[in-house]
């Protein structure tokens, strides 16, 4: 049986824990954040080196058919045998550079169809 003074501690004692979830909360989601941030890599920019040579286009409906004779609409780096990344996944790693994600629209004269 509550007295009338046990009320209020045990109001104090759940306030008290609520703010100690919430904490851990806050605590949770900023180390999820850095973790993420920490395991994102680095897109491939198109005026890098090894990107300018192969022709890398982040998106492949930008690719200058003039200058990439090779590219047929509708090949991009998700469907390319060397993406590896899910063929859904808006960005994957690629072998040709390593370290760094494409874009799964993108495109570079390198592209093979996956088998
Ligand atoms: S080799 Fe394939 S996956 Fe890699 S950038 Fe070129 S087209 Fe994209």
């Amino acid at each position: 049986m509550k007295t009338q003074t046990q009320a209020p501690i045990q109001i104090l004692h759940s306030a008290s824990r609520r703010r100690v979830f919430m904490l851990q909360t806050l605590v949770g989601c900023a180390a999820t954040g850095t973790a993420l941030q920490a395991t994102a890599q680095t897109m491939v920019a198109e005026g890098d080196a090894q990107a300018t040579a192969l022709g890398y286009k982040a998106d492949a409906t930008k690719v200058d058919k003039a200058k990439q004779p090779k590219y047929a609409a509708g090949q991009v780096c998700s469907t390319c045998t060397l993406f590896q990344g899910a063929a859904s996944a808006a960005a994957g790693g690629c072998p040709l550079f390593a370290g760094k994600q494409v874009f799964g629209k993108g495109w570079c004269s390198a592209w093979a169809k996956k088998g």
